[in-house]
């Protein structure tokens, strides 16, 4: 049947977005043999899935929301198990491999904030396990020999990994069309109604409709929220790249803002700046970055850079994701986060199935939704 037709009778979900969010929950459903379609809006969007740093990163992920910890750390788990069923589906090696993670330090003030960070959250009431390491100098320079004289310390987690993000992408676009998800790219979801259990969503194409619909367009996931009931306040936080040539494997283990990819270039990032929706590289924040990443690993300066760019992040108030159904527009879910890659399989292999069955269980979702941003406003 063309999409053009395309109703309630012949899509399960219709998910609105096909950037790292979106693909992921489409594959997943796809996967259990839900009927799928995926509403992208296009080349002209602000696609953060196609400007990160690649990392499946758990060590600092949490303060405030243990839950959070608990959810990255289930992903970064289930990682490998995922990275192999695309392998297996579609043909395409996504690069994940979990060596561990470093955060170097270049002075022992940097050292201790790190610490007390890592520590802090560790000791959140409700947290499961979450091992992390402080290293001294000689320990940091016993695992990575390259190491500039100005770095005093690390921290080190061995659950942080990372992995190819372009590849990642292909892969879940390729499993998705194996698995017969229907990838509609220039539809940009203008509006959304909903009645009689039925979504309709209005582009500028044709009108999709279905039984139910997952919010995944990154930052318009917040004017498209309210449209079903739903809140999700989310901006956009610019965050700076640079990429240098290709050369010979100096970097053995994985460090938080210096990674030498599995093709050999290095990637070294990456900025949290509020910028608004201005997705422009600017030489300061550039040149910081360079500069911190020469003083952590000397052998970077005699690299040309070949590439730079600034993407932006899927940012909510807190920094913590937002999923959520919706109470007045049953079937509607939302779906949002800074760390897409790394929660990707919890996207792909959890979250999608709970979104099948009509349900996130509470137990497990009820800290992520929007309404822990209402508590002030309903005790007022
Ligand atoms: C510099 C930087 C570094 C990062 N590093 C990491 C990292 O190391 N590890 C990690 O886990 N995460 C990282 N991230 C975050 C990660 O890239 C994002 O979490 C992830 O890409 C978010 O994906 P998304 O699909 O929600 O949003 P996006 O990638 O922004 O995609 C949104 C999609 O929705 C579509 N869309 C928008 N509006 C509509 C509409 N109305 N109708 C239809 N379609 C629409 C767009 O076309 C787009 O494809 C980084 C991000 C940045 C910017």
């Amino acid at each position: 049947m063309d999409a053009s037709q395309s109703s309630r009778r012949d899509i399960d979900v219709a998910v609105i977005g096909g950037g790292l969010m979106g693909s992921a929950i489409a594959w997943g459903l796809a996967k259990i043999g839900q009927r799928v379609a995926v509403l992208d809006e296009g080349d002209i969007a602000f696609r953060a899935s196609r400007g990160n740093f690649a990392l499946v990163w758990v060590q600092s992920k949490g303060l405030g929301l243990a839950p959070y910890s608990i959810w990255t750390m289930r992903s970064a788990n289930a990682w490998a198990g995922f990275a192999d069923m695309l392998r297996q589906q579609t043909g395409i090696d996504v690069g994940f491999q979990r060596p561990g993670g470093f955060n170097l330090s270049l002075s022992e003030i940097e050292l201790e904030k790190r610490r007390t960070l890592l520590q802090a959250i560790q000791d959140q009431p409700g947290m499961e396990r979450f091992e992390f390491e402080m290293l001294d100098r000689a320990r940091v320079k016993q695992a990575i020999p390259r190491i500039g004289p100005e770095v005093v310390g690390a921290s080190y987690s061995r659950f942080d990994g990372h992995c190819n993000s372009p590849r990642l992408f292909r892969a879940l676009h390729a499993g998705m069309q194996q698995a017969g998800v229907r990838y509609l790219p220039e539809h940009r979801a203008e509006r959304i109604e909903y009645s009689g259990g039925e979504f309709r969503l209005l582009t500028r194409q044709r009108e999709i409709r279905a039984p139910k619909i997952v919010l995944a367009a990154g930052i318009d996931n917040a004017r498209l929220a309210p449209m079903v009931g739903l809140d999700v306040p989310v901006r956009p936080q610019r965050g700076q790249i640079i990429v240098t040539e290709k050369t010979e494997p100096f970097l053995n283990c994985l460090v938080q803002t210096v990674r030498q990819t599995d093709e050999g270039s290095v990637m070294l990032g990456d900025s949290v700046e509020e910028a608004g929706a201005d997705p422009s590289v600017t030489v300061p924040v550039i040149s910081v970055l360079a500069s911190r990443a020469v003083r952590m690993f000397p052998d970077v300066a005699r690299l040309n850079i070949v590439r730079t760019w600034a993407a932006l992040r899927v940012m909510t108030k807190d920094g913590f994701p937002i999923y959520d159904q919706s109470e007045t527009c049953p079937g509607a879910f939302c779906a949002s986060c800074h760390s897409g890659v790394t929660l990707a399989a919890a996207h792909a292999l959890a979250l999608a199935p709970c979104i099948a069955a009509g349900e996130l269980p509470a137990d497990r979702f009820a800290p992520f939704s929007s309404r822990r941003f209402h508590v002030p406003a309903l005790a007022a």
